[in-house]
């Protein structure tokens, strides 16, 4: 069985684990069935100190992998930052970047790949080498987008500033008046992005942000229309009308969708969704045209992601008979 994931950071990466688990997948994410191609989302990446970074490839990268810092959901376990603070002493900005010691030689092993002419995918396969996901990992493309958030500035006009300035600096708390995919129109999908959506058996949306993570990685040109044939089930991040954790709420209003699992549903639309499970809490959110199931979605522990999961894998098969 193939299966494919497009993902944000840590609901994608808790998902993908949940997964795994229920799958029986180990470390080896090649030449083993069932086979999972994750398409993570690189809006959210960010060149800092000459640093190329990619906050949500490493955070699936490392939770797949046994690297994750578990409370924080993001960062390497056991971390340090002594780089950071010497950084600082020199005065250099930005500080609001949480880069830990550990990190940064991940970041270091990128930049110098990059630097020598490698694709981003390229670099992402080398560095999974060491972490083994068990996942196929791709970034959704290798060309440079980045999501922009476009905010009022003190003179009356509009000033944008990229999006990890927003969420982390001033923690998403200044309304967003719109959420930019700078380069996102001419970029192209990453080698095999296409190929294994053709060949999914059933694509599952994790409950990443519907906006800066899957909305990212559906506006690569070519990626939602390829998801349009295939059958999608997705699992809704928003529960009981408010995220789980994060502030997604946040994006949704800057695009004007309401928080509300019905209405992300709605967002990404029966074109793209067969299938959408929401919580108990969210019982009777029913959405033309796609087939709704109500189940406890809290990604609590591995056990109750791994219910998840198979939820999400019996709905597709069952949409994937009635489409045969
Ligand atoms: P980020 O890139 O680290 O922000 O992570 P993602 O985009 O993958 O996921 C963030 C989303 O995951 C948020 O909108 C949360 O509401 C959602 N989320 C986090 N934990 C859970 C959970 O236990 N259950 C569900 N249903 N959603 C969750
Ligand atoms: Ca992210």
């Amino acid at each position: 069985m193939r299966i494919v994931v497009p993902a944000g950071g840590i609901g994608g990466a808790r998902f993908l684990r949940g997964l795994k688990k229920e799958l029986g997948v180990g470390s080896d994410p090649v030449g083993e069935e069932p086979a999972i191609t994750v398409i993570g989302n690189t809006g959210d990446d960010i060149t800092l100190f000459g640093l190329r970074i990619c906050p949500d490839l490493d955070t699936v990268m490392y939770t797949l992998g046994g690297g994750i810092n578990e409370e924080q959901g993001w960062g390497r376990a056991d971390e340090s930052f002594t780089v950071k603070e010497e950084l600082a002493a020199y005065g250099m900005q930005p500080t609001w970047f949480g880069l830990g010691d550990r990190d940064v030689a991940t970041h270091i092993v990128r930049a110098q790949m990059m630097a020598a002419g490698y694709p981003l995918s390229a670099v992402t396969e080398a560095l999974c080498d060491r972490w083994r996901p068990g996942v196929r990992m791709l970034p959704m493309t290798d060309d440079r987008v980045e999501t922009h958030v476009v905010l009022d500035d003190e003179a009356g006009g509009r000033r944008a500033v990229h999006f990890q300035e927003w969420w982390i600096r001033h923690r998403a708390a200044l309304p967003a008046r719109e959420i930019v995919g700078v380069g996102a129109e001419d970029a192209t999908p990453a080698p095999g992005v296409l190929e294994a959506i053709e060949q999914a058996d059933a694509v599952l949306l994790p409950p990443s942000n519907p906006v800066v993570s899957i909305g990212s990685v559906l506006s690569v040109p070519g990626v939602r229309e390829a998801l349009e044939r295939a059958t999608v089930v997705g699992v809704s991040p928003i529960i009981g009308g408010a995220p789980v954790r994060g502030m997604a709420d946040a994006c949704l209003q800057a695009i004007g969708v309401e928080t509300s699992a019905r209405a992300v549903a709605e967002h990404y639309g029966p074109e793209l969704l067969d299938g959408w499970l929401v919580d108990e809490a969210d019982e009777g959110a029913a959405v033309d045209g796609i087939a709704v199931r109500s189940l406890p979605l809290y990604m609590s522990d591995p056990e109750a992601t791994a219910a998840i999961a198979r939820a999400a894998l019996d709905l597709a098969a069952e949409l994937e008979e009635q489409r045969a």
